[in-house]
């Protein structure tokens, strides 16, 4: 395993959509194992792969109840609204407000190619939702109604 290199909002690779995975290969355990290890160094919640500079449709979360791998993930059945503060690896020192779905339903497949759903709420389902953006090319400072100055951790 190793530690990926985080790209930040100026690198053009985050506001491109990325590609759907068709090999469930060793490679893509190598990427997803990585992911998570850059993730937990860098004490996030959650990590989409072009973050790391890999334009596929994966991400990788753990928001305090265990880890969770989406490879071709898609958002369904959202309903109800949270409004939050939210930040991201890849925008270092930029928080701001975003209006989410308060729970949804996510459907995606694992590592081996096998399909699941999981039904997620409050900051799971936000950090879904966001992970999910990034592999649209969507950042969340795009969704932000007001932002914020939070100090350093
Ligand atoms: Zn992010």
């Amino acid at each position: 395993m190793a530690i990926r290199n985080i790209v930040t909002s100026e690198d053009p690779i985050l506001s491109k959509p990325c590609r759907t995975v068709e090999e469930f290969d060793d490679k893509l355990g190598q990427l997803i194992d990585d992911m998570f290890e850059t993730l937990e160094k860098a004490k996030g919640l959650g990590l989409a792969a072009p973050q790391v500079g890999i334009l596929k449709r994966v991400f990788v979360m753990d928001v305090g109840d265990g880890r969770v791998e989406a490879v071709n993930p898609v958002i369904l059945k959202e309903s109800g609204k949270q409004r939050d503060v939210e930040g991201c690896l890849s925008c270092p020192n930029q928080w701001g407000y975003v209006t989410r779905p308060n729970k949804c339903r996510l459907r995606a497949y694992d590592r081996h190619g096998k399909e699941f759903t999981m039904d997620l709420k409050e900051l799971g389902c936000r950090c879904a939702c966001h992970e999910t953006d990034h592999l649209d090319g969507l950042l969340f400072t795009r969704l932000v109604d007001e932002f914020v100055q939070m100090e350093d951790a």
